[in-house]
């Protein structure tokens, strides 16, 4: 971050809070949360904007946490999100934050999934309730006081919701409502639609904006690559191999992101270190003077670790981790092009993040070209030119030295000088892979050309994500079919599936897998009446585009 903060201490959240936020390996709010926090916290109503990825969940979670009063058992807060798989997230995160406040309980209501337990969840007295607008519609026609008792309300992705076609369960909802409660409204943009749910729905809204400076960026060449949340590292090994760097500064976003990622470095044999809010300041100075130095060649830093850096001799920058703003982007990246000096920047994206990046191109006023992965035979040239310079220096007076010793070798081995100078460069080389077959066997990577939404909040989806990437049968009874929209036109399963949800009429069960590519998706759909369910979705719209789904073949 770019702004002195007292960090979440300074918040005036309750401790417990506060504890299981720091065990979460949060070291500092983001900019939407710290300026949320304090006026939720205060019971106002509020429009938060900011881009994906920039921490509104517990921007929202925390200081309604902070609210709800843990010793009554009945629903006091609502959080509506668009879509099934979100409105799970939200529920996680709340769950995680919760871990330290004996006694709150969170229910996450969505379709496809039977309502029954649902309804008793929240009749057992969960206080946190996560929904989306579809399916909570259907609880308030069975029993039209389950709201009666919240008097905190949250729309999580506003513009989203809308776009799914959300606005009169909206409405039906916040008639459910008693009129005194909180209302806050979280949208990455605010068109006119969600301007004036706020005009309607809310009192007196205080205004945040995450608002984009612009910022200038000097003497740093600045590029970004396509990466999968899980490949993250194996790419940094790849480009560490090509990048021509003296000392270089990676970042990320947590402490345990800081450990694993400077540990797998180390296991390569690189001069590495972590530094995070929990290394003490002695510690800290140890590593920093030892990096200046030469002792150390990489540091794996937070935000906040590296507030201050500076060393003349970092001449790259990985962003390993997408920074919350572009404010940190160009902060992160003026680590290096010190004192006049040529730097370089890398930024890893994954799908979800290509927003991120766009906002980045506009504050800075340039353009963060795209560049691609190394292949193998990028990585072997680049071991080669080492290698190379590495003996030329030694080839000058050797002759002179040695030269006898090899005619001596050769005679009594009997064997050429090729033969035993390719030992003398097995044995030099330590076993490190010089073909190309043997690079290509020890740095297995799937091609960055096919990215996969990455979805927030730690481990759990990281899990999710290699699962999904696992190749799968077609479901029986369900048919593939294909759609011209993918990643690169900012489309998300999650988009796909409410679209399908809303206008096909289908149940969640009823969808199989979807792929998001980069220039195309796949939906799973049931073969039985398939032909109806696209004439149906003909004039579907998704993002502003036409999802022309249409039957996919392979062969
Ligand atoms: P948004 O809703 O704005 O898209 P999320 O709330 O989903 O963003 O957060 C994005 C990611 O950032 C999540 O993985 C979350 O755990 C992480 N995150 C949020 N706040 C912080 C923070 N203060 N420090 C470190 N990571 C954070
Ligand atoms: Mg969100």
């Amino acid at each position: 971050m770019t702004q002195e903060t007292g960090g979440f201490a300074a918040l005036d959240l309750h401790p417990s809070i506060v504890a299981a936020v720091l065990a979460t390996g949060y070291e500092e709010p983001s900019a939407i949360q710290q300026q949320s926090i304090p006026i939720i916290l205060a019971g106002h109503d509020m429009i938060g904007q900011a881009q994906t990825g920039t921490g509104k969940t517990a921007a929202f979670a925390l200081p309604i946490l902070n609210r709800i009063d843990p010793s009554k058992r009945e629903p006091q807060a609502l959080i509506l999100a668009p879509t099934r798989e979100l409105a799970l997230q939200v529920a996680t995160a709340f769950e995680t934050y919760a871990k330290q406040m004996p006694g709150v309980t969170v229910v996450a209501v969505y379709g496809g999934a039977p309502m029954g337990p649902q309804l008793k969840a929240i009749r057992n007295g969960a206080q946190i309730v996560v929904a989306t607008p579809g399916r909570l519609c259907d609880h308030l026609r069975r029993d039209e006081k389950v709201l009666a008792t919240v008097n905190h309300l949250v729309l999580d992705e506003a513009d989203e919701m809308l776009k799914l076609g959300f606005m009169d369960d909206l409405e039906v909802i916040f008639k459910a409502m008693p009129e005194t409660r909180q209302t806050v409204l979280f949208s990455a943009t605010l068109p006119a639609s969600i301007r004036a749910i706020a005009e309607r729905h809310l009192r007196d809204p205080k205004h945040v904006k995450i608002q984009s400076k612009t910022q200038t960026v000097t003497a740093i060449e600045q590029a970004h690559l396509m990466v999968h949340a899980d490949q993250k590292v194996s790419a940094v090994l790849r480009l560490l191999e090509v990048e021509e760097f003296d000392a270089l500064i990676a970042f990320v976003r947590t402490k345990q992101a800081t450990l694993d990622l400077a540990s797998a470095l180390e296991a390569k044999g690189y001069k590495a270190a972590a530094l995070n809010g929990d290394i003490a300041q002695n510690q800290r100075e140890r590593v920093i003077d030892s990096l200046k130095d030469g002792r150390l060649d990489i540091v794996v830093a937070t935000d906040v670790a590296a507030r201050g850096l500076d060393v003349p001799r970092i001449t790259h920058v990985f962003n390993v981790d997408m920074p919350y703003d572009p404010e940190s982007y160009v902060h992160r990246i003026g680590r290096t092009g010190r004192a006049g000096r040529e730097g370089r920047a890398l930024l890893l994206v994954t799908p979800r993040e290509r927003r991120m990046l766009q906002v980045i191109e506009r504050v800075t006023g340039q353009k963060v070209a795209e560049v691609r992965l190394p292949n193998g035979q990028a990585v072997l040239d680049a071991r080669i030119k080492k290698l190379t310079n590495s003996l030329a220096p030694l080839v000058a007076d050797a002759e002179a030295s040695h030269g006898d010793l090899l005619d001596r070798l050769t005679a009594d081995i009997g064997c050429s000088p090729r033969a035993l100078a390719a030992a003398l460069l097995r044995k030099a080389t330590n076993g490190q892979a010089l073909t190309l077959e043997a690079v290509e066997k020890e740095q297995p990577l799937v091609p960055s050309s096919a990215p996969r939404e990455r979805t927030a909040g730690g481990e759990r989806s990281e899990r999710g994500e290699r699962e999904r990437r696992a190749p799968m049968p077609l479901g029986e009874g369900r048919a593939r079919c294909r759609t011209a929209l993918g990643a690169r036109d900012g489309i998300a399963a999650k988009n796909l599936l409410g679209a399908i949800l809303n206008e096909g009429g289908l149940a969640r069960e009823a969808i199989g897998r979807i792929q998001v590519r980069d220039s195309f998706s796949l939906v799973e759909l049931p073969e039985d009446g398939l032909d109806r369910l696209l004439t149906k979705l003909k004039d579907t719209r998704v993002a502003g585009k036409q999802l022309k789904l249409r039957r996919y073949r392979e062969d």
